[in-house]
């Protein structure tokens, strides 16, 4: 098998970056480990920055997104029992972002690859990448139990955190920047109409909790638990309980309860791996950087990296220069530590560590009191949560 672009994996970046290069007249094939339903329906990231909603509409893409994401111009802080909304539009110019989940944006794009894009093979697993530093790199991998090689100009691995495609560049050429956290969250579904119309993010003594939503009817909150908690040791009961004691507001907000449909706990991460290029192998999206998802950045970046790679390649296709192709790695490494920064501000800001001294915690609320303050804070937040711009 040969194409100009292989790419492994078909999360978020790998089914945009088929889509953008088919609408700029180049080639590619997709190899997926999972089955389609698996990939269709995996929970995970729910914010759309406005600059991942706009790509999303100008690939041909956007038109569900547009009739059944929900539009939000803001977030709710709450500390101290006290509520503080963050108004984007006001402080960014007219920014805002569009509330519609990761399994809707692959169920588009994989709808709109097998219509109208080159192959995307479902339980294609990728063994290795070789010869990523010549013109010509290969992808092996298993398909329908045999084994094949996929020939190509310019391999893309899309295939997230625990994929091969990171393994194929040299380790003395990598740098790897890590942080984990102490603690995880515990994310639900709920059939229950969400309480707020907004997110909102709790910073409370017993630690951090997020209200959002997936639609109209559907809810999804997130409670901080320590590092290693099994889902499945907590009661539904249990749940509502300790959700509504880190929400609660001296103004009397209620939550509303309703069945929970599903659960499962995340891990919280901060990673980078540098170069994000070696020859001709690219890396995207959580091949190449986790952030921990208080700021909802995963998915966006994830966007931003196929984009750079999509406007690079269509840029040397027209002029033949590889110039946009050779600085991939840093146009990316800019825009993935402001979101890691930022991640990194949010969730040292809202939760609790195990070990946080009265003196740490008096910091925290006078952080979130200075962002309730003070307009000039509130705006870096506001900037940072609608997205930074795609190079
Ligand atoms: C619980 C949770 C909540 C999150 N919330 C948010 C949020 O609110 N906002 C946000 O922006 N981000 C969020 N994220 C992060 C976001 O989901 C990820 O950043 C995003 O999925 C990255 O997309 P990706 O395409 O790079 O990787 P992935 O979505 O991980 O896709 C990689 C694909 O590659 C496939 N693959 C792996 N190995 C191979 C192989 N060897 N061969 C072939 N295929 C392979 C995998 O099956 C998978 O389909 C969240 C993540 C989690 C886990």
């Amino acid at each position: 098998m040969r194409t100009t672009v292989g790419i492994i994996g078909a999360g978020p970046a790998g089914l945009l970056l088929a889509r953008l290069l088919h609408n700029a007249g180049i080639d590619s094939v997709v190899l997926e480990s999972r089955d389609r339903d698996y990939v269709e329906h995996r929970q995970r990231a729910g914010i759309l920055e406005q600059g991942t909603a706009d790509v999303l509409r100008a690939a041909g893409a956007g038109e569900r997104m547009d009739r059944e994401g929900l539009r939000h111009d803001g977030i709710e802080l709450r500390f101290d029992r006290r509520r503080h909304r963050v108004d984007f539009p006001a402080l960014t110019g007219g920014r805002s972002v569009m509330v519609y989940a990761q399994t809707e944006v692959c169920k588009d794009l994989i709808a709109l690859q097998l219509k109208e894009g080159g192959p995307l093979l479902f339980e294609a697993e990728a063994l290795a990448v070789e010869g990523a530093d010549t013109d010509s790199p290969r992808v092996r991998f298993r398909h329908e139990g045999t084994e094949d090689v996929l020939d190509c100009d310019y391999v893309v691995g899309c295939d997230g955190f625990w994929g091969v495609s990171r393994k194929a560049v040299p380790a003395e050429l990598t740098r790897v920047f890590e942080r984990t956290y102490p603690f995880g969250w515990l994310g639900i579904l709920a059939d229950v109409a969400p309480s707020h119309d907004e997110l909102v993010y709790a910073r409370h003594d017993r630690g951090f909790a997020l209200l959002s939503m997936r639609s109209p009817s559907v809810s999804r909150l997130y409670l901080q638990v320590p590092e290693g908690t099994d889902a499945e040791a907590w009661s539904d009961d249990e749940i509502w309980a300790e959700l509504e004691r880190r929400f609660e507001t001296a103004d009397g907000w209620r939550l509303e309860r309703g069945p929970i449909t599903q659960k499962s706990v995340t891990p919280m991460r901060s990673y980078v791996h540098e170069p994000m290029r070696h020859g001709r192998l690219f890396l995207a999206g959580d091949a190449a950087h986790i952030v921990p998802p208080t700021g909802a950045k995963g998915l966006n970046l994830a966007v931003g990296d196929v984009v750079t790679f999509a406007r690079a390649l269509t840029y040397q296709k027209e002029t033949g220069s590889a110039q946009l192709l050779d600085t991939y790695s840093e146009a990316c490494l800019r825009r993935v530590w402001q979101a890691e920064r930022f991640s990194y501000d949010m969730t040292t800001l809202l939760h609790r560590a195990p070990d946080a001294t009265p003196f740490e915690d008096r910091l925290q609320l006078a952080r979130l009191e200075r962002l309730a303050g003070s307009r000039a804070a509130e705006t870096d937040l506001a900037e940072a949560y609608t997205g930074f711009p795609f190079g």
